[in-house]
């Protein structure tokens, strides 16, 4: 069964790419554990210097790169440059500083000499979603091959293209054979690999239900697993902030990535005193928002990355007005292909989907909070917990609020966003595991502890 590689904003089917069989996907880990078994040994300076030239060509191949991502995908041209750049910056990132974050940890003991080597695991399997094609792919190989790990990349089925230029910059930036390998693979081959004895582990982002399928198979096999799953992250607002240089981050903050980012600002809770002028500030903003061509450097939104995508989101707004929300901005109107318009949502019920799920679109959910203790209650009401922020004058107490909300990281005055430096991960139905910093090298590598005697 082969790939299409289609432009979800005009409909146009770019190319058809083939499958990997069973018989292919066999061979290539074994591949990659034979790559495994030398490019563990192989020096930070020479993994470095190849980790290097990947940030470069990631740099002089950023305009075509970008406009793959733009036409695979539908995000908008100025979001895949950035979106290029920070791949490139997180190679630097890991070629700078993963032997500083790997070198051995003495420890004190009462007798002789200890200490913990980090060793890598061998190769590791990476299912990932086509919401950032490049950037999730990075920042799970950046680290995981500066740990002498080798990389399986299980893409989404709608991103192939990137998928395979993923693998192009690793090869053409000097990686032996077998260290990065996409499979083009279909969800349902994801179980065979996770259950071949080559693969040590497994890395998963996407949705809960994909997360969930990927831990079992893996549980059962006594594999390590990190998901990086769904969000529905709380913006705070308090009474005290600047109304209007605050909504138009609120409308960065969901807009961003078309509203399809596991980090973008979806549950808008804000001081009952100000809630009538921060919304309309935000209206006034969304409005402001250009939409149209994805490659236009003007776009601000162009369309979802699915025709399918733009549908189930449509359905999870119509629940929620059918259960008693109201439309604050926006027109309910069944999507045309992928094209979903931006909505504001009000007065949203406890029981309807609005209130619980992810909202994985241009869609705001704004909830109105009598006081602090309420903006904390409603931000915890979540089955998820991966982001948030809260934004105040007062850093202090900002800090304080941030300290309350269930999740795994929580801004005070600044959109969430990830960046090489943070560790970055979820609690709750948002998964488990950290990526990026310290923290995510940490995750696949084995931590030996070594003692002599005397
Ligand atoms: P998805 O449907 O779960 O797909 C993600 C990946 O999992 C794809 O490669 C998909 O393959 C694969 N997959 C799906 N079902 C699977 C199964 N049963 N077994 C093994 N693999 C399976 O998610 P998505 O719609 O692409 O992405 C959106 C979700 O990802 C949102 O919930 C978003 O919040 C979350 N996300 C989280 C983060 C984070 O860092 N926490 C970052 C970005 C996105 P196919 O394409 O072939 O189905």
């Amino acid at each position: 069964m082969s790939f299409h590689s289609q432009n979800p904003y005009n409909s146009e089917v770019l190319k058809t790419l083939p499958a990997h069989s069973d018989a292919d996907v066999i061979s290539l880990i074994e591949q990659s554990h034979k790559a495994w078994l030398s490019w563990k040994d192989v020096s930070f300076e020479e993994k470095s210097k190849l980790m290097f030239a990947a940030a470069d060509l990631l740099d002089q191949q950023k305009k075509e790169l970008s406009l793959l991502i733009t036409r695979e995908m539908g995000k908008v041209i100025s979001e895949s440059w950035a979106e290029v750049a920070k791949c490139a910056s997180v190679c630097r990132y890991y070629a700078q500083n993963a032997e500083k974050f790997l070198q051995n940890e003495m420890l004190s003991t009462e007798q002789g000499t200890a200490f913990v080597q980090h060793e890598a695991l061998g190769p590791v399997l990476a299912v990932m979603p086509w919401n950032f094609p490049f950037w999730q792919v990075f920042r799970f190989a950046a680290p995981g091959l500066m740990a002498g790990n080798t990389g399986l990349l299980k893409h989404a089925s709608n991103v192939p293209q990137c998928a395979l230029a993923i693998e192009n910059i690793f090869k053409e930036a000097g990686f032996p054979k077998g260290v990065f390998t996409t499979l083009m693979i279909r969800a349902s081959q994801v179980q065979k690999v996770i259950q071949h004895p080559y693969v040590m582990a497994a890395t998963l982002t996407g949705s809960e239900g994909a997360g969930a399928s990927v831990a079992s198979e893996a549980g059962k096999h006594l594999k390590k697993t990190v998901l990086e799953l769904g969000g529905s992250d709380p913006f705070i607002v308090m009474a005290d902030v600047d109304i209007d240089k605050v909504a138009a981050f609120a409308v960065k903050s969901r807009m961003i990535n078309g509203g399809q980012s596991c980090i973008a600002a979806k549950r808008f809770i804000v001081d009952a005193e100000i809630y009538q002028d921060f919304k309309k500030a935000f209206i006034q903003h969304l409005d402001k928002l250009v939409i149209g061509d994805p490659e236009s450097e003007e776009s601000g939104y162009a369309c979802m990355a699915t025709a399918d995508l733009a549908f189930e989101l449509y359905e999870q707004v119509v629940k929620s007005v059918d259960a008693g929300a109201n439309i604050a901005y926006g027109l309910l109107k069944k999507p045309e292909g992928s094209f979903f318009g931006p909505m504001v949502l009000e007065d949203i019920p406890v029981h309807s989907p609005a209130y619980k799920e992810e909202f994985f679109g241009p869609v705001a959910c704004f909830f109105k909070a009598r006081d602090e203790e309420d903006m904390v209650r409603i931000a915890n009401d979540s089955d998820f917990g991966l982001g948030g922020s809260v934004w105040t004058s007062n850093t202090e107490k900002g800090i304080e609020i941030a300290k309350k909300v269930s999740s795994g990281a929580v801004y005070v005055n600044r959109m969430m966003a990830s960046d090489p430096a943070i560790p970055f991960g979820g609690i709750k139905k948002s998964g488990y595991g950290r990526e990026l910093a310290r923290h995510g090298i940490m995750e696949f590598v084995n931590q030996k502890s070594i003692w002599t005697a005397g």
